[in-house]
């Protein structure tokens, strides 16, 4: 179910009206939200679940997202998961607790902020106006290392002038490990950013992707860039020839 802003609202040429969607299952919440933010002049759209909310994120042009932690189905977690795969559009987490996990979980996701219920509007009003001043939070929209460069927003990668031809979760697989490029990354944390799965139980997913991705990205060049850190996980990186 979505409520879309559907008033006309004045042109104003100098400052374009910032759209910003707020993701909250609560109604009370989401219309404290609304009338909040309408009152202070931004154009709102609601959306009450979290695949609604990430349908919305990915095909309308918001300045920021209001995005609760705890909703039915798809969390905010996971829709801020998927949002930065695609998109660097700010996020505001609204979290219930207060716990240090949530808010480094927020942040190492993308989230550009984050707010614990309850709060009083000024507050989250002070913080929207914070995060739109800054912007949104560039990725990098090309990381390279070596030979091999990764768009991250065209979604292709290339090694020595070559495209590489892989599927989209070879694809993602990557993208987590070029964004994180010299940083040994566990089975658990790749199986749970790329697959999302909160659990160790099948981390073989993993490996036998792995095995894919360096069968395009590595065999056919004489240098690896894709090692295994036994025990441990995975790592990509140039290293120097011994
Ligand atoms: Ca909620």
């Amino acid at each position: 179910m979505l409520q879309l802003d559907t008033r006309q609202l004045p042109a104003r040429a100098d400052n374009a009206v910032m759209r910003i969607l707020i993701v909250e299952d609560e109604p009370k919440t989401a219309a404290y939200l609304r009338r909040g933010l309408g009152e202070n002049g931004f154009v709102t759209d609601v959306a009450v679940d979290g695949t609604d909310g990430l349908h919305l994120a990915l095909t309308q042009p918001y300045d920021l997202v209001v995005l609760d932690a705890m909703l039915p189905g798809r969390d905010g977690w996971s829709v801020l998961r998927e949002l930065r795969r695609k998109l660097s559009t700010p996020v505001l987490m609204l979290t219930a607790r207060d716990g240090v996990v949530d808010r480094v979980r927020g942040l190492e996701l993308g989230a550009d902020d984050y707010l614990v219920k309850p709060f009083a509007f000024s507050e989250l009003l002070a913080r929207v106006r914070s995060v739109l001043r800054r912007g949104p939070a560039r990725m990098p929209e090309v990381v390279e290392v070596a030979d091999l460069s990764v768009d991250l927003h065209r979604q292709r990668a290339e090694r020595g002038g070559q495209r590489l031809a892989l599927t989209p979760k070879e694809f993602s697989l990557l993208a987590l490990l070029a964004r994180r490029a010299g940083e040994v990354l566990s089975r658990t944390l790749i199986a749970e950013q790329v697959w999302d799965m909160n659990f160790a139980s099948d981390t073989n997913v993993v490996d036998v992707h792995i095995r894919r991705l360096r069968s395009k990205l590595d065999d056919p060049y004489p240098t690896p860039l894709l090692h295994t850190v036994r025990g441990v996980g995975y790592v990509l990186e140039a290293r120097d020839a011994r």
